[in-house]
C-alpha cells in the first residue's frame, strides 16, 4: 500500500513531514523550527514561549468569530527506541514509515504516533480553509515523555481559551477526564556500622511482575522491597541477625521486581521456612518469583539499632493502592520504588500519586512522621498537581453527544492514575474544561508501535464535528 494513498491525506502528509525530522525527547529544536515556519507560511501568529513550547493562533471561521477559543493540545517529542539491529541514528535521521493500509509503523523504531498524530491533526486543522471552527489556540509542548517538562513551563498567560482538547490518549472511544498528581518522596535515615567477622548470607528476590507505579499499582503485584521487608520482619520475631546491606528497585515510578539484602546470621533454618511459606503464598500470582541464597563475605554489619530502624521502616510503610472510586479506579497510591545503603544512610524513595487534590500531601505527612521518629530527614521533589475529575463538564457533554451521533455508541469516561499534561495545564488555567482523546495506537514507546489507520480517520472526522459544535 502506498503511503500517499492513506486517508485523511492532509493528516498523513503532515505526519510524514514530522517523521522526517528527528524529534526525540530533549531533541526538539528542529521540530520547533519546523512548526514556527509552518505558522509563518500560513500567516498565523505563533509564540515560542519561555518553556520552549509553541502556541499557534487561528481566528474563528465565519459565524464563529466571537466564540470562545478552543485549545487543541499535543506534545512534539517522542520516545526513541529501536530494535537491536536497527542502524538508524534517531538523533539525526528521520523514520522509515511502513504501512499495509491497516496500520502505520516505522521500520525498526518507535513511530512517534504518540504524539505526532496530534501534531498532524492540529496542523491539518490550522492549514484548512474549509473546516468551520471557533478561534484556535494550538499548544504544542516539548518533552512530555521525560517528565511533562514543557507543560510545566507553559506560559498560559498567552491563552484565552477555557476549553481544552488534549490529543494524547491511545484508545479511541475512551475520554480521559482526570489524572493523578504525583510527588517523589525520599527518606534518608542515618545508620551505623560495626565490624563483623561472621559469615554473611545474601538473600535475593527476583522475577516479580513489576510494572508502572501508577497504571499497575491497583493490580496487586508484589513489591520486591516490601517482600524483603516482610522476610526480615518475620525473621526478627524469632532470630538474632544484623543487616549488612540492602538494595532494591530501579526508579520511583516502577514497581520493583528485584531486591536483595545481605545479613549476618548463624542459623538459617527459620529463614528457609519463612521463604518457603512466602513462595507458596505467591505461587499463583507471581509465577516467576525467585528467592535465592548465597554466601558472601562482608566485613561490616549494621548496629542492632540500625537494623531495627530499617525493619521498622519497611514494615510501617505502604506500597499499594490506598483508595479507589466507585468504578474501582485507583485514586491514591504509594510505590516504594528504590532503597539503598550508602554513606551511613539508608535511603528509600517513593512515588506518591493521587487523583484528589490534597491527598499526596496527606500521604507525605504520614511518611514524614515515621521518618522523623527514626531520626531521619526527607525530601519532596518533582511534584505536580492532580487533574481532578469534574462532575460537570460542558465540553465532555458536547463531545459525548457528537461521539454518540457518529459512532452509535457511548464513549467510556475514565480517569487515569498517572500524569498527563492536562493536569499541569488545568492547574494553571482557572476553571479549565478539558478532555483527552486520541486514535488507537498499539504498543506505544516500543519499536512495535502501530497507528490504526481507520481509527485515525474516524478520530479526524470526530474532531472536525466537535469543532463545529463549539460555537
Ligand atoms: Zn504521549
Amino acid at each position: 500500500m502506498d503511503y500517499n494513498e492513506l486517508e485523511p491525506k492532509i493528516v498523513f502528509q503532515y505526519f510524514k513531514e514530522i517523521s522526517n525530522i528527528p524529534h526525540g525527547s530533549g531533541n526538539t529544536e528542529e521540530i520547533s523550527k519546523y512548526l514556527m515556519n509552518f505558522a509563518k507560511e500560513h500567516n498565523l501568529k505563533a509564540i515560542y514561549d519561555s518553556g520552549r513550547n509553541i502556541i499557534i493562533f487561528k481566528d474563528g471561521t465565519k459565524g464563529f468569530e466571537n466564540s470562545g477559543p478552543i485549545i487543541l493540545q499535543g506534545h512534539m517529542d517522542m520516545v526513541c527506541d529501536k530494535v537491536p539491529d536497527c542502524t538508524i541514528d534517531m538523533s539525526k535521521e528521520g523514520l522509515t514509515l511502513c504501512t499495509d493500509g491497516e496500520y502505520l509503523w516505522a521500520d525498526g523504531t518507535t513511530l512517534g504516533g504518540d504524539d505526532g498524530i496530534a501534531v498532524a491533526y492540529i496542523l491539518a486543522i490550522l492549514a484548512s480553509d474549509d473546516i468551520p471552527h471557533p478561534p484556535i489556540e494550538a499548544v504544542i509542548t516539548r518533552d512530555e515523555e521525560i517528565g511533562l517538562l514543557g507543560a510545566a513551563e507553559l506560559e498560559t498567560s498567552y491563552l484565552k481559551g477555557k476549553r481544552l482538547i488534549n490529543i494524547d490518549s491511545e484508545d479511541e472511544g475512551i475520554f480521559t477526564a482526570g489524572c493523578a498528581g504525583a510527588m517523589i518522596y525520599t527518606a534518608n535515615i542515618p545508620i551505623e556500622f560495626e565490624n563483623s567477622d561472621n559469615n554473611t548470607l545474601r538473600i535475593e528476590i527476583s522475577g516479580l511482575n513489576g510494572g508502572h507505579s501508577g497504571i499497575d499499582i491497583g493490580k496487586q503485584r508484589e513489591n520486591a522491597i516490601k517482600l524483603l521487608g516482610k522476610i526480615l520482619y518475620e525473621l526478627s520475631q524469632d532470630c538474632k541477625f544484623s543487616v549488612c546491606d540492602i538494595n532494591g528497585g530501579v526508579r520511583e515510578n516502577v514497581i520493583p521486581k528485584q531486591a536483595y539484602a545481605v545479613i549476618c546470621i548463624e542459623d538459617t533454618s527459620k529463614l528457609k521456612d519463612i521463604v518457603k511459606n512466602i513462595k507458596s503464598e505467591l505461587i499463583n500470582t507471581e509465577k516467576d518469583l525467585k528467592i535465592t541464597f548465597s554466601e558472601t563475605e562482608i566485613s561490616k554489619k549494621l548496629s542492632k539499632q540500625s537494623t531495627e530502624k530499617i525493619i521498622t521502616f519497611l514494615t510501617n510503610t505502604k506500597s499499594t493502592a490506598l483508595k479507589f472510586n466507585n468504578k474501582n479506579e485507583v485514586l491514591t497510591s504509594l510505590n516504594l520504588g528504590v532503597v539503598s545503603l550508602a554513606d551511613n544512610t539508608f535511603r528509600a524513595s517513593f512515588m506518591i500519586r493521587s487523583n484528589l487534590k490534597n491527598e499526596k500531601e496527606q500521604q507525605s505527612d504520614i511518611l514524614d512522621e515515621l521518618v522523623l521518629s527514626l531520626g531521619g530527614s526527607f525530601e519532596h521533589s518533582a511534584s505536580y498537581p492532580a487533574w481532578e475529575y469534574a462532575e460537570n463538564s460542558k465540553l465532555r457533554e458536547t463531545m459525548t453527544a457528537v461521539f454518540e451521533r457518529l459512532y452509535d455508541r457511548t464513549p467510556k469516561i475514565e480517569t487515569i492514575h498517572a500524569g498527563l499534561e492536562c493536569g499541569i495545564i488545568a492547574d494553571k488555567i482557572n476553571n479549565l474544561d478539558a478532555v483527552s482523546i486520541g486514535p488507537n495506537i498499539l504498543e506505544i514507546h516500543t519499536p512495535n508501535e502501530k497507528l490504526d489507520i481507520a481509527s485515525t480517520k474516524r478520530t479526524w472526522k470526530f474532531l472536525i464535528e466537535i469543532l463545529k459544535e463549539l460555537k
